[in-house]
């Protein structure tokens, strides 16, 4: 409806004008400061637009920058893949004798030592739904000298994220997973407000520009937040996003968070009673671990796809891992008696076994 809307009494009537007489242009602003009151951000600290990959280097570029007589990234092999791959880039154009140091989730504290610069973590593990401890880990990159990049993509939406009280520098995060955005929404970027002036953008966009219809030859960076943004923000798109940003209007996230457990910690005792050849791959305390679970089985991409021709749907990572996402906005605990129902009936028959359900499609 809200995109139809957009579509049609915005774009069809007004045209170019929408982008003043519509509020087109500020929705960049509006979208963030509604995401910052979800992830403990004040307003004017977070922005809308483009998407998770481009935001990771915005938000690293700019760290490193700030850290300038040092030279080490830390991650971890817990990290999605892009972030990995957008630090290596990074590098590659920098050319200074930076380099990227991945170590095993748990063995983050330990390796932040004075030679990093930045500690570039996403905060629950897509593929095990790991938890690090946002907190713990922020402070010892600061008593380090260290600076923090947090990717909040299985967090925001999902978990409550303190942003503030945590002391986290930036924070990166998508609008399609938990925030229910939709296919491609935009990402969203977090500076603390006490770093956002001395940020020199990477991507040193027009309309991060303080005067974009100046058409200066030259860049300046606007103030504030402001500055991350790039180019022309995806208003169709914006319009999704707004739509499900209404539905996150006065929602409890200590309360969704308990409701996730219970929903989580009832998949889990099923699944250990009714489905002996599967195990779990994600922590079994539910403090350290992020709003799915992930399951393991030789044939998980077979069962995945039984499972969703039978209406139950996750997804699949590779070699063999079997997503469920839990989130009571939509999820009753019948519904969870149902999916483990089932997924017995798929395991006890190998109903798996069929060749159309090990054809592998693009998308996992
Ligand atoms: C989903 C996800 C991404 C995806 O990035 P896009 O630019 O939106 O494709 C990046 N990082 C993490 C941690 C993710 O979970």
């Amino acid at each position: 409806m809200r995109v139809q809307t957009t579509m049609l009494d915005e774009w069809g009537k007004l045209l170019i004008t929408g982008w003043n007489k519509a509020g087109w242009m500020a929705k960049s602003t509006q979208l963030g400061d509604r995401i910052a009151g979800l992830v403990g951000a004040p307003d004017g600290s977070v922005i809308v637009g483009d998407t998770l990959t481009i935001k990771v280097y915005q938000a690293l570029s700019a760290a490193l920058e700030m850290r300038p007589e040092r030279r080490v990234i830390l991650s971890d092999n817990g990290n999605f893949p892009t972030d990995l791959y957008m630090a290596q880039g990074l590098i590659g154009t920098l050319d200074k004798g930076y380099s990227l140091k991945v170590v095993a989730p748990e063995d983050v504290a330990g390796a932040i030592d004075e030679t990093v610069a930045v500690v570039m973590l996403t905060e629950v593990d897509y593929q095990s739904a790991r938890k690090h401890d946002m907190a713990a880990l922020t402070a010892a990159a600061h008593a380090a000298g260290a600076l923090t990049v947090w990717d909040l993509a299985h967090s925001a939406g999902a978990l409550p994220v303190d942003l503030t009280g945590t002391g986290a520098d930036f924070a990166v995060g998508c609008t399609y997973k938990y925030l229910n955005g939709g296919p491609g929404a935009p990402a969203f970027i977090y500076v603390t407000p006490h770093l956002q002036n001395a940020v020199r953008p990477a991507l040193s966009g027009w309309l991060g520009h303080e005067a974009p219809f100046a058409f200066d030859l030259d860049y300046r960076p606007d103030t504030g937040i402001n500055r991350m943004r790039i180019g022309t923000p995806p208003v169709l798109a914006m319009a999704a996003l707004e739509a499900a940003l209404d539905i996150w209007e006065g929602v409890d996230m200590a309360e969704l968070r308990s409701e996730s457990i219970a929903l989580s910690e009832l998949f889990i005792g099923l699944v250990d009673r009714r489905c002996p050849t599967v195990t779990l791959a994600s922590p079994r305390n539910p403090a350290t671990r992020g709003a799915h679970v992930a399951l393991r089985h030789p044939e998980g991409y077979a069962i995945m796809q039984a499972l969703i021709a039978r209406d139950v749907i996750g997804d699949f990572r590779a070699p063999d891992v079997m997503r469920f996402g839990f989130t009571p906005m939509y999820l009753e605990p019948n519904n969870i008696h149902h999916a483990v129902d089932v997924l017995a009936e798929i395991l006890d028959n190998r109903l798996w076994d069929r060749p159309e359900y090990r054809k592998k499609a693009a998308v996992t």
